[in-house]
């Protein structure tokens, strides 16, 4: 089944509902992810980008509509997901090992083998030696790469990635822009990313996904060429593509905001 999207969301609309009323949030989502894929969502504050996410991770179901996962609909949070977000949520008074070993935990899996993982990925991702340490002893870029390991360790098939460089200095936000890009490439993992940064879904992704608000829906989907593609994030910021994608993206969302303020 090599053409089943990795991910998709069928006809999806959701409905909030608490004791202020009744929120449509997101209508008529159509959106598939293929396999190593990796796509990005971007658009104003609060047009729905993490509630598609969300419905992606199985943590509720849509009010219409299907979200399936190979194929196969989603009724809660699977293993062969793995979800980030902005704030690394580290415990503060368990060791980065054990704070990288909750997803296992969680699992069942937090194994002698599980450890000797979590190891390597502590090493693989420039934290070797820092397993016994605490959260309050490493910098912010280190702590969200903590929370990539902890992420990783459970080798899901798909990530979800919510503004998980958003907190971080601009150049360690570029370093991890790379190290995730190519970790990600190279195990063939499927990925969404949310982000608000636009030089950041043109410089990692291979497509981009725009949406608007009032209510929460898709307006429109770029291919990046392949040129941007192929570079790693850092060198693909100084390609020319780079600099007419960003502007084409700007000028897209520009007019989103002004849609909906009606100036
Ligand atoms: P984004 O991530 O794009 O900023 P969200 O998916 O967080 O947007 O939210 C989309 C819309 O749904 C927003 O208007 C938000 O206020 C609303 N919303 C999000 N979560 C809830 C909730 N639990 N209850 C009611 N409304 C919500
Ligand atoms: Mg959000």
């Amino acid at each position: 089944m090599k053409d089943t999207p990795a991910m998709e969301l069928r006809g999806v609309s959701h409905v909030y509902v608490n004791d202020k009323g009744a929120y449509l949030a997101v209508e008529g989502i159509q959106l598939a992810v293929a396999r190593g894929e990796f796509v990005s969502l971007v658009g104003p504050s609060g047009c729905g980008k993490t509630t598609l996410l969300s419905l992606l991770a199985g943590l509720f179901s849509p009010t219409i509509g299907h979200v399936l996962l190979d194929g196969k609909d989603v009724t809660g949070p699977a293993p062969q997901v793995g979800y980030m977000l902005q704030q690394d949520y580290l415990f503060p008074w368990r060791t980065i090992a054990d704070n990288a070993a909750v997803g296992l935990e969680i699992q069942g899996r937090k194994t002698q083998r599980g450890m000797g993982r979590v190891e390597e990925w502590l090493a693989e991702l420039g934290l070797e030696g820092s397993g016994g340490r605490y959260p309050h002893e490493l910098s912010g870029g280190m702590r969200q790469r903590v929370a990539l390991v902890r992420t990783l360790v459970t080798e899901p098939e798909v990530l979800l990635l919510d503004e998980p460089f958003s907190a971080l200095d601009l150049q360690i936000k570029l370093q991890l822009e790379d190290l995730v890009q190519e970790t990600l490439r190279r195990l063939g993992k499927t990925a969404v990313l949310v982000t608000h940064d636009l030089a950041e879904a043109v410089a990692m992704s291979d497509r981009i996904i725009v949406m608007g608000r009032g209510p929460g829906r898709i307006v429109r989907e770029i291919i990046v060429p392949e040129a941007l593609r192929a570079a790693t994030p850092l060198q693909a910021r100084g390609l020319p593509e780079y600099s007419e994608l960003f502007q084409e993206l700007w000028e897209e969302l520009e007019d989103k905001e002004e849609g909906v303020h009606g100036a």
